[in-house]
């Protein structure tokens, strides 16, 4: 299996561009974007990586942001079929993994319906960069055997997750899209059962130019008097303790 050739027309490649920073892509990544007609790009898909598209690639942003009214999911699966029925070969250009919270799913099965052929390339998901960028490891075997990836966006009053059940199994919860509702995700954790004390770390912007980590305890949170911004990935557990700054020896 040659991951990496070219393209045939009409082909879509579900391709994953990592958290950020363009030297995080894979090589077949890497090759893919610079050899195709056209680059079907979300929100969260950085500059470093989009100039790396060749010069007579036509570029389209499909993203959604935060909730704002953006391209519908329906809208960008019609738009990759056109694409490729019209012979084009098609990078869909996904942030981090196509497959982890990026409803690649959908795009593959829509993709899949109309015998479009496929090829998908998996990328470094934020979960596991982010807290890599900011030297904390997402397992630690002091510290846990499992983790959970989990997403904050639509945690309310009445979420699906059972809060009891997550803090008993995983020692390490890593959450995507939870800035928004932080204080509420805290709030609940702190409710079904987690210490107080428990670090969490925020990892915002990773591996861009605006970068930043906040570091909190879970009772901080839950009050309120941690500040959080999207895109960011917060890591819950002792893992945080772990941490080691080791970009600034290394003047990264
Ligand atoms: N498919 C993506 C996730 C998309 S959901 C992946 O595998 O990484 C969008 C969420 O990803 C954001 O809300 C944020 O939680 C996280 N995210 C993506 N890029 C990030 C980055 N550079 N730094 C921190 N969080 C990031």
């Amino acid at each position: 299996m040659k991951l990496d050739a070219p393209l045939i027309k009409g082909e879509v490649a579900l391709v994953g561009a990592g958290p950020g920073d363009a030297s995080l892509l894979t090589l077949a990544a890497a090759k893919l974007i610079g050899d195709c007609d056209v680059i079907v790009y979300d929100a969260l898909v950085s500059e470093s990586v989009l100039e790396m598209a060749a010069v007579d690639a036509e570029l389209i942003q499909a993203g959604k942001r935060g909730g704002r009214a953006s391209t519908s999911q329906e809208d960008i699966c019609d738009r990759l079929i056109s694409l490729a029925q019209q012979g084009k070969r098609v990078v869909r250009l996904k942030g981090g993994d196509p497959f982890v919270f990026g409803r690649g799913g959908e795009e593959v099965r829509a993709l899949a319906q109309k015998n479009i052929p496929i090829r998908i390339i998996p990328g470094i998901t934020a979960g596991v960069a982010a807290p890599a960028m900011a030297g904390i490891p997402v397992t630690d075997r002091s510290v846990n055997a499992s983790l959970a990836f989990l997403t904050g966006h639509e945690v309310e009053e009445k979420s699906r997750m059972d809060w009891q059940a997550l803090v008993k199994a995983f020692p390490v919860l890593v959450f995507y899209m939870g800035a928004k509702n932080l204080h509420r995700i805290a709030a609940q954790l702190l409710d079904a059962g987690l210490a107080e004390e428990t670090p969490l770390a925020i990892i915002y912007a990773a591996t861009l130019p605006e970068e930043s980590v906040t570091e909190a305890t879970i009772k901080q949170a839950a009050a309120g008097e941690v500040e959080a911004r999207s895109p960011s990935i917060i890591v819950i557990g002792d893992v945080v303790a772990e941490r080691k700054h080791w970009r600034k020896d290394l003047n990264l």
